[in-house]
């Protein structure tokens, strides 16, 4: 289908550019490069597992997926990380380590880069289903429910051989409560 140009409206007309077949305007420099958007995911450590949200939505309703989604044109992935866990699954989390990069191919849209964090939940914050979750869990790594993104199952895989992880370990004691906040 054809586009057009964004700073002079002319239609767009096929032109080979390092050596690839793009859309480009005949009467300035636009090009339409076809770029890939940035994700990010989150395996947030909760109780001795893993939180998970089920999606109230398509895609993958009813199927249960990592805290995740697009990072923002002007947004820090890690920034993105922790928007997304506060808007999906209502937790406040901290950032441990960057667990990987994964692509995911597309052939009718953009890919996608994702990056893949560790984290855990803060001190203190709690869990709720947003929006587009139907509820929210915990659950041990060696019983994940359905995921209903090979991707996601991808960066559970990146998790499963991170040597920082500690949900594969006995749990310890459980924490004391921290104390509340005074400020
Ligand atoms: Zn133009």
């Amino acid at each position: 289908m054809g586009h057009f140009c964004v700073q002079c409206g002319a239609p767009l007309v096929t032109r080979i550019i390092e050596g690839r077949e793009l859309e480009a305007c005949p009467n300035d420099d636009f090009v339409l490069w076809r770029d890939p958007k940035v994700a990010a995911a989150v395996v947030v450590e909760a109780d001795g597992g893993i939180v998970l949200g089920r999606r109230a939505i398509e895609p993958g309703r009813g199927l249960w997926c990592l805290p995740g989604g697009f990072v923002n044109h002007d947004e820090d992935p890690a920034v993105a990380a922790v928007r997304e866990c506060w808007e999906e699954v209502g937790a406040e989390v901290e950032l441990i380590e960057l667990l990987g990069v994964y692509h995911v191919a597309k052939t009718t849209a953009s890919s996608i880069v994702g990056i893949a964090y560790r984290g855990r939940l803060s001190p203190g914050s709690k869990m709720a289903a947003g929006p587009e979750m139907l509820e929210v869990a915990v659950f041990r790594p060696d019983a994940w429910p359905e995921i209903a993104f090979p991707s996601h199952r991808q960066v559970l895989a990146l998790y499963a051989g991170a040597p920082g992880r500690s949900a594969s370990r006995p749990s310890p004691a459980p924490a004391p409560p921290p104390p509340p906040r005074t400020r």
